[in-house]
């Protein structure tokens, strides 16, 4: 990462790379489409109100840098966000190898023999049980937990509630299960890939204490802060944000938090109130500088760039 471009924060210029930003590619958004008899491309983004994204991944990635460059972000994830469409976010990769990381779904219970050659280009997996309908405990998923320890990648597992903005808006079916959401499901296979680091997204979205209580036994275990985290409203009494990182940081400290927005698509570009509200609630309980660089950027830079 040569370009550290910094943005404003309440601790004066801040280097920031988002861990969670969604790469809505032209393959994701027709898969999307095609899963609804009669809709089209332009259809879809007619109702959505999106601007369509462009053919070509590497013209996306180019639209996500200069958005980027606007917001003083200097790397972001990009998540491949349906099965197979990994090829969108390695081509934005290699477009932008500084500025991006190739996260990519994959459905463990499709696979035949392991992770596919696309994935060599990917920093990280990301797996979805409850979207797939697998236990995270079930041996389909160990081939990706292999992959990760072989090469020194991480995997990303999607815990608590899980809703598809998107999905709803186009009336397609959600069939999702939440048995299989609960980060406390994820104890054994940490535990047995003590190297391969694992991101937990939105503090477990809505299982906030079971994703304390994974990160306390297994240091291999990271949260990620992203989205503007409704799941807050589950909680008995009222939670804040500010007590929401008070508490995630007693507990997992400030090395395995990682700053992500959820981010997606176009016109509205990089979702800049995400990182304000989250930048306020840590400064207010009295973060450091030097916890804020990790938070914002250094923590994923660490377990990615290896
Ligand atoms: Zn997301």
């Amino acid at each position: 990462m040569s370009e550290r471009i910094t943005r404003p924060s309440p601790w004066g210029p801040l280097a920031v790379a988002d861990a969670h930003l969604h790469f809505f590619s032209h393959h994701f958004f027709s898969t999307l489409v095609s899963q609804k008899p009669g809709l089209t491309l332009e259809a879809a983004g007619e109702h959505l109100g999106w601007a369509l994204p462009p053919q070509a991944p590497e013209k996306l990635a180019e639209a996500w840098v200069h958005e980027l460059d606007r917001n003083g972000v200097f790397a972001s994830a990009l998540i491949a966000s349906v099965p197979g469409d990994e090829g969108s976010v390695t081509a934005a990769t290699q477009a932008f190898p500084d500025r991006f990381f190739a996260y990519a779904m994959v459905n463990p219970r499709a696979l035949t023999a392991g992770l596919p050659a696309t994935f060599s280009k990917v920093h990280v997996a990301c797996l979805f049980p409850a979207m797939h309908g697998y236990s995270i405990q079930d041996d389909c998923t160990r081939p990706v937990f292999e992959w990760a320890q072989a090469h020194r990648r991480a995997v990303f597992v999607h815990c608590g509630v899980l809703s598809v903005g998107v999905r709803k808006k186009l009336g397609l079916p959600s069939p999702f299960d939440m048995r299989f959401s609960n980060p406390v499901d994820v104890h054994a296979i940490a535990l047995r890939y003590p190297e391969v680091p694992i991101i937990v997204p939105h503090f477990g979205a809505g299982y906030f204490r079971e994703a304390l209580m994974l990160a306390d036994q297994c240091s291999n275990v990271h949260l990620d802060t992203s989205s503007s985290n409704q799941w807050m409203r589950y909680q008995a009494g009222h939670l804040t944000l500010r007590e929401v990182f008070r508490h995630a940081l007693e507990v997992a400290g400030p090395k395995r938090l990682l700053f992500g927005t959820d981010s997606s698509f176009f016109p509205r570009g990089w979702h800049q109130a995400i990182f304000e509200d989250q930048a306020k609630a840590l400064y207010e309980i009295g973060t450091s500088e030097a916890d804020a660089r990790a938070i914002f950027g250094e923590n994923l830079l660490r377990i990615l760039a290896a």
